[in-house]
């Protein structure tokens, strides 16, 4: 083992002191305890502007921001920054998430809006070995949604 290495603030350490992350647990909100908005969302000055607080996570954990995309959130809270909880998608698809989830919430909303890292997750826990039945339950979402996803559904073919 080397020597320990002097602890340095950077870029994400300086980032993740101003956030509620518990112990970085990938399945809570990470909550922004810095500036926010007004509107929910937390925010953070740099060299061109003010920017939002989920957008900077985006950038610093998952990569670049596509031109014109925002950053949507799988959790609907919008202080959140925790990558796991973070997705890019157009402008129409915020407006038509955030209705969609308005009008569904719940299971039921879950299930119909159930997005790619959803499938990507219950992909990952089937390959871990937990049974569908388990899986369904911990994740609020449709039994057969589970199977049909062991069977070798995308997510496509469970939207809507
Ligand atoms: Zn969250």
């Amino acid at each position: 083992m080397s020597a320990e290495r002097p602890f340095v603030a950077n870029k994400y350490t300086r980032f993740l002191a101003k956030v509620g992350h518990g112990d970085f647990d990938p399945n809570e909100c990470w909550v922004w305890l810095g500036a926010g908005k007004g509107n929910g969302y937390g925010h953070i000055k740099t060299d061109s502007g003010t920017t939002g607080a989920h957008r900077i996570a985006h950038e610093l954990f998952i990569g670049p921001i596509p031109d014109g995309m925002d950053v949507c959130h799988t959790c609907d809270n919008r202080g959140c920054v925790n990558p796991d909880h973070l997705f890019t998608g157009t402008r129409a698809d915020n407006m038509a998430d955030m209705k969609a989830k308005g009008r569904g919430r719940g299971p039921s909303g879950v299930r119909k809006h159930l997005k790619e890292h959803i499938w990507q997750e219950i992909k990952r826990r089937l390959a871990a070995g937990h049974s569908p039945r388990k899986i369904a339950n911990q994740m609020d979402v449709n039994y057969g949604t589970v199977t049909a996803i062991r069977g070798g559904r995308s997510y496509v073919g469970l939207g809507e």
